[in-house]
């Protein structure tokens, strides 16, 4: 068992650090809301009452926060956590971020010999929480065999993509994916029931044909034809189309850099920053099917 200190205890990172406490890790907690720190505290974490101070002593420390700018102000500068921490010590970010920005976090950690992978995740809130999320690192192979026993107390498929940032690169991909995906869906959909076609008959139908994919399996953005997801729920919680938004900047960025056509990822981006324009930001990502039927 590791001394762990976790660092963000937000919707993903609360449950992340919740089962290592569970796994048997000593896992020393932090956040700027006292009520996440308390929810870890009560479940056996321990804290302190900075980050430098949670971090004392750890054998590694792993950050979820919400994006690039606070994964700097965490690791960086003469305040930062790297400035203090003695070198071998095993460093995890499993924000998502951009890739070059992992980079470089991981060179100033290189500088003070310390180890460092990007491990962004997938699998959102419910995987957090039932401890199967897929993780996808990047840094060196050696670093990755050692975090893997870690890992694996909070996921499910534990990837290695490639050196430091090609974990952010393949997140990047693959949520520019779900996001065409679920535009894409809720597009289908919306057509067949212009149709008169019943979205529940519509969604097995493709779900069994060469239309089939993640969102008709697991994550149907129609309200009332799958239980237990956002769309049943008026689109609460779940992933955010603020979150899908940042990604989707991510992976535009991205594209810009390393002169990259992305067609279908510009237009899922124009389509969300739209929907997040009309108010919509603090719903889960599978309300873009509101675009498509106005309510
Ligand atoms: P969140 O906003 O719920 O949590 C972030 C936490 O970080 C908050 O509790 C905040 O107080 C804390 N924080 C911010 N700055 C801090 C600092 N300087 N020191 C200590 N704590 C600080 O975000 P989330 O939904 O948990 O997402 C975290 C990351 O995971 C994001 O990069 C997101 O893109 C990614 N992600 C989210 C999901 C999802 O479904 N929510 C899925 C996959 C990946």
């Amino acid at each position: 068992m590791a001394t762990i200190t976790f660092i963000g205890l937000g919707n993903m990172g609360g449950p992340m650090a919740s089962n290592l406490v569970k796994a048997g890790h000593d896992v020393t907690v932090f956040d700027l809301s006292k009520d996440a720190v308390a929810a870890l505290v009560s479940e056996g974490a321990k804290t302190a009452d900075t980050a430098h101070a949670a971090a004392k002593g750890a054998e590694c420390v792993i950050t979820m926060l919400p994006a690039g700018q606070h994964v700097e102000a965490v690791y960086l500068g003469d305040d930062g956590l790297l400035a203090k921490l003695p070198a071998g010590t095993l460093v995890i970010d499993s924000s998502t971020i951009a890739p070059e920005t992992a980079r470089g976090v991981a060179e100033a950690a290189k500088a003070k010999k310390i180890p460092f992978l990007d491990a962004p995740v997938s699998g959102g809130v419910g995987g957090a929480k039932a401890g199967t999320l897929t993780f996808i690192c990047g840094g060196a192979e050696e670093d990755f065999n050692k975090a893997k026993p870690i890992l694996d107390a909070m996921g499910k498929n534990i990837f290695h993509a490639g050196e430091h940032g090609s974990g952010q690169v393949a997140k990047i991909c693959n949520n520019m994916l779900l996001a065409i995906l679920m535009a894409g869906t809720s597009e289908a959909l919306a057509l067949g029931v212009k149709n008169g076609l019943d979205p529940a008959v519509l969604s097995e139908i493709m779900k069994q044909s060469s239309g089939g994919n993640w969102a008709l399996n697991v994550y149907n953005p129609w309200p009332g034809v799958m239980d237990g997801v956002p769309a049943s729920r008026g689109y609460e919680g779940g992933f955010l189309v603020n979150l899908m938004n940042k990604d989707l900047g991510l992976a535009f960025d991205n594209a810009v850099k390393n002169h990259a056509a992305i067609p279908m990822g510009s237009l899922a981006r124009n389509l969300f920053e739209l929907h997040a324009g009309q108010g919509n930001g603090t719903l889960d990502f599978s309300s873009i099917q509101r675009l498509y039927k106005p309510e």
